[in-house]
């Protein structure tokens, strides 16, 4: 087996298409190599080889020393130096990288192979002997966290005492006297933390970082990172062994990251950062505050423009825009890595719309590959109503590190965000810095505030992943995370109080500042008209009201695929009547009611109608248990009583006869409409004058009526003839006739399954995976809140089913509904509503399961059209 990959001195054994096998960072090192590109010469052990390793307990297979060793040989060639030989050493970095890049995730060491020998070999070569010393204790202090897990403080503290006993204020200004000591103080905490010498074999060094890096794969904050983002299916992280390259070697060298364009706003403008003498982590840490990368352009305009070179060309290879890390070593430019970058939403249609117009890709890989369902719901994020409004409350002023606006409760810690998200409070997440262990907490959080990094420092990265806004490296503030407060000097604010953040401007705000929802921009729908070009699933909208109707086609619906009528019972003057209904002693008083109700449904209706235009609306008929709409409380009883003239004892004894054990599987849906077939009627009157009333030439309404809940045939035979009876009363009584069709929700597994005999009878199904997740499975959808979290992070299941539609259970019984349907009926239209119509996992589904179309939530149709696009391969 080839467990190890080569790059670099004109070899390229890999390419940016072998991300599963190699990771992202392995890949795109080949091919970077493989274009051209200066990259330091390395290789790339595979994540089948972490897979093997952490299945086999840790045991490497047989092969994989020998090609680790022939890997640093291919190395040694290519820099004509020799690992651990103090003559003339090889230095190599170890970089662990996955499929999908997780930030932060899993770490580095940098300098392996120094010993006391070699520093001094190094130290010789280099003619530097602080450096030398410098990238030692760097080993000592990287190796220590990274692959035995000593706790970082622990350097960090001795190297602040020395700093204290030698007077002098950076770790700069410590000499290569003061560097060696410091050498030997760190190999002591290492000593002590460990029990054992710091590895002085670089081979040994080598084996144990690979080991770590393999280790890093199951460490629980690789696993959380995975389990939010739901990463799943991936084999294991590669490891990139790759030779050093020192942005730390004086005043003409440097390190740095770069984006091709602005990852917040989608300007087309080299966007970074850099530090000047400095080593690889530098500018992420936070510990010197880097400059804009507009400066290197001055400092070093040869560099500038070969950076510049290099970027242009890698972002045309890739078609999308890079997020590239960068060393400069004594005047030399090497490029350490290049990745698809994170962006904002704005961002990313920004980018998608000017890459297709700067003829950099086509319109339909922009669909496909340059934005994320994710981002389009970052657009449809709120933002302030006023954000000229707040100037005084302002407290401080940090990085703009991810846009949006967010408003919370401050709080203080990562596991405090995740306790006070739990019981429902908005919070806002204010940390000095975060760090990967608080990605839980920065997930439950409305937005993150920081008061140290760049915007390139763990919080803005993870956030503008997730599109949570934050604040980065305010340095107005200074927070106590100790006593729980923060303060700009002036102001103290307590865990608890109410703060607003400014993700696009880096605002800090005082109190909760009002909300709007956004607009939605021009770049924005000719991207969406891209997607809709491309995709062939329908979209449509659940939605009750006119108004709900109005912003579904706003988002792009093409009809409404849900309207529940049960809204339209409550209301002041008709939940009245609708009481009297269901507590009457005969069927005549029943209808008498009922027809009180009419107008109001009509007119309901209508208004529905008149917002479609002419688009499909299906309207499902009454659906919930008539107890649902009887008071519970003595109070309300007693007023009830009042109302309908009746003793309290007689109303209390009624309600008691509706009430049910399992309402949920009790008498509700078409149930409630074959034993009071007069509320079919009046919901079918009601919807079918109207269509005639709204009708017009241009845009006669075709209304589709939906029978909910029915498990067999005969069920929605029945309702069928009641809804064909009164449209042919109705048609006479106006003498004027629409189109319609009668259809129904399959929802119960019986009528999956059952599904051929019914659409004999029906014009179309739609699939209600709410109760078909909750009937399939035998879960309450009320009750399963006790054991689905459980079930979700012990992997019992991948995802919470009425999220993420279960493909493999609940999906079986829509395709077998579909397939059924579609072999008595080909043209059967069939859709799906519910939840999962806007989930893009569950479009695709439904794309592939051929459906016609998904109903979401309005918000969620720009989602789902994107989703349905992508899904089209
Ligand atoms: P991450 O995935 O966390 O970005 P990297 O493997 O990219 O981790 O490494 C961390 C830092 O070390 C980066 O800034 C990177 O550029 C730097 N680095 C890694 N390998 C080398 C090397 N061989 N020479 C110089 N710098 C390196
Ligand atoms: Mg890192
Ligand atoms: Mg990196």
């Amino acid at each position: 087996t080839t467990w190890v990959y080569r790059f670099g001195n004109g070899r390229s054994d890999g390419s940016k298409d072998q991300k599963a096998l190699l990771g992202g960072k392995g890949a795109n090192l080949s091919e970077m190599s493989g274009i051209g590109l200066p990259v330091p010469p390395g290789y790339t052990i595979t994540t089948e080889a972490c897979e093997y390793v952490v299945e086999h307990d840790g045991t490497w297979p047989d092969e994989l020393d020998d090609q680790v060793r022939a890997g640093i040989r291919h190395v040694e060639e290519a820099m004509g130096r020799t690992f651990g030989d103090p003559e003339n050493p090889l230095l190599v970095s170890v970089r662990s990288g996955a499929a999908l890049s997780m930030p932060g995730m899993m770490d580095s060491v940098l300098n392996l192979g120094l010993n006391d020998q070699v520093v001094e070999g190094i130290a010789r070569q280099t003619g530097n002997e602080r450096f030398a010393y410098d990238a030692y204790r760097r080993l000592i202090d990287m190796f220590g966290d990274v692959v035995v897990g000593i706790d970082r403080e622990k350097f960090e503290h001795a190297i602040t005492s020395m700093k204290e006993e030698r007077g002098v204020e950076n770790d700069i200004d410590l000499n290569a006297n003061d560097l060696r000591e410091l050498v030997d103080r760190y190999k002591a905490i290492y000593r002590k933390e460990t029990g054992r010498m710091f590895p002085d074999d670089p081979w040994q060094q080598l084996r144990f970082a690979i080991d770590a890096v393999f280790g890093s794969w199951t460490n629980e904050r690789a696993v959380k990172y995975r389990e939010i983002n739901s990463i799943t299916g991936l084999k294991g992280t590669a490891v990139n062994v790759q030779a050093m390259v020192y942005g730390n070697m004086g005043e003409d060298s440097g390190t740095g990251v770069c984006f091709t364009r602005n990852p917040a706003t989608g300007e087309n403008k080299l966007y970074g950062e850099f530090l000047l003498n400095a080593q690889g982590e530098d500018v992420v840490a936070g510990i010197r505050t880097p400059k804009d990368i507009k400066e290197l352009d001055r400092l070093m305009p040869e560099i500038y423009a070969e950076l510049q070179e290099h970027t242009t060309r890698l972002e045309r290879h890739y078609g999308n825009m890079q997020d590239i890390e960068f060393t400069v070593q004594q005047g030399e430019l090497f490029i350490l890595q290049t990745r698809d970058g994170k962006r904002t939403g704005p961002a990313a249609i920004r980018i998608a719309v000017e890459m297709v117009d700067e003829g950099l890709t086509s319109e339909s890989d922009a669909v496909r590959d340059l934005v994320e369902p994710g981002h389009v719901e970052q657009l449809l994020h709120p933002r302030f109503k006023n954000e000229n409004g707040y100037a005084e409350k302002v407290l401080g002023t940090g990085l703009p590190a991810s846009p949006g606006a967010a408003v919370g409760r401050v709080v203080f810690t990562a596991d405090d965000a995740e306790e006070w998200n739990q019981r429902g409070e908005s919070v806002i997440l204010v940390r000095v810095e975060t760090s990967p262990e608080d990605v839980g907490g920065m997930d439950a959080a409305e937005g993150i505030l920081t008061s140290r990094g760049g915007m390139t420092s763990h919080a803005a990265v993870v956030a503008r992943g997730w599109g949570t806004p934050c604040v980065a490296g305010c340095d107005d503030i200074v927070v106590n995370a100790q006593r729980k407060t923060f303060t700009n000097g002036e102001v103290t604010v307590q865990e608890g109080d109410w703060i607003s953040i400014n993700g696009s401007t880096g605002e800090v705000i005082l109190g909760k500042q009002p909300l709007v929802d956004p607009e939605l921009s021009g770049e924005f729908s000719r991207f969406m008209t891209w997607a809709d070009d491309l995709r062939t699933l329908g979209v449509r909208a659940n939605a009750d009201t006119p108004e709900d109707a109005r912003q579904a086609l706003e988002f792009g619906a093409e009809g409404i695929g849900l309207a529940r009528t049960e809204h339209m019972f409550f209301g002041d003057d008709r939940i009245a009547k609708m009481q009297r209904m269901i507590l009457a002693d005969s069927e005549e008083e029943r209808r008498d009611a009922l027809e009180a109700l009419l107008p109001f449904q009509r007119e309901d209706f209508a208004g529905l109608f008149q917002a479609m235009k002419g688009r499909p609306v299906t309207i499902r008929l009454l659906d919930p248990p008539l107890h649902e709409f009887l008071p519970h409380d003595a109070e309300e009883q007693e007023v009830l009583a009042e109302r309908l003239e009746m003793p309290v004892r007689r109303v209390r004894e009624k309600i008691e006869q509706h009430a049910e054990m399992n309402p949920m599987l009790g008498h509700r849906g078409c149930r409630l409409g074959v034993t009071h077939a007069e509320i079919t009627e009046m919901q079918a009157r009601a919807i079918l004058e109207a269509a005639i009333d709204v009708s017009t030439d241009d845009a006669p309404v075709r209304p589709e009526i939906m029978v909910p809940l029915v498990s067999t045939k005969a069920e929605f035979d029945h309702q069928r003839s009641v809804i064909d009876e009164v449209a042919a009363a109705v048609f006479e009584e106006r003498g004027k006739e629409v189109q319609y069709r009668v259809g129904t929700m399959i929802e119960i597994p019986r009528a999956a399954l059952r599904a051929g005999e019914i659409a004999e009878a029906a014009d179309f199904f739609s699939f209600g995976t709410n109760d078909l997740t909750q009937m399939t499975f035998g879960f309450s959808r009320d009750d399963a809140g006790r054991f689905l979290p459980y079930y979700v992070q012990e992997n019992l299941l991948p995802a919470d089913p009425f999220q993420t539609l279960d493909q493999e259970g609940v999906g079986e019984m829509v395709s077998i509904g579909t397939n059924r349907g579609r072999k008595v009926k080909p043209k059967l239209q069939v859709g799906i509503c519910g939840e999962h119509g806007g989930d893009p996992a569950s479009v695709k589904f439904c794309h592939d399961t051929d459906l016609d179309y998904v109903s979401c939530s309005p918000f969620r149709v720009p989602i789902a059209r994107l989703a349905a696009a992508q899904a089209v391969t």
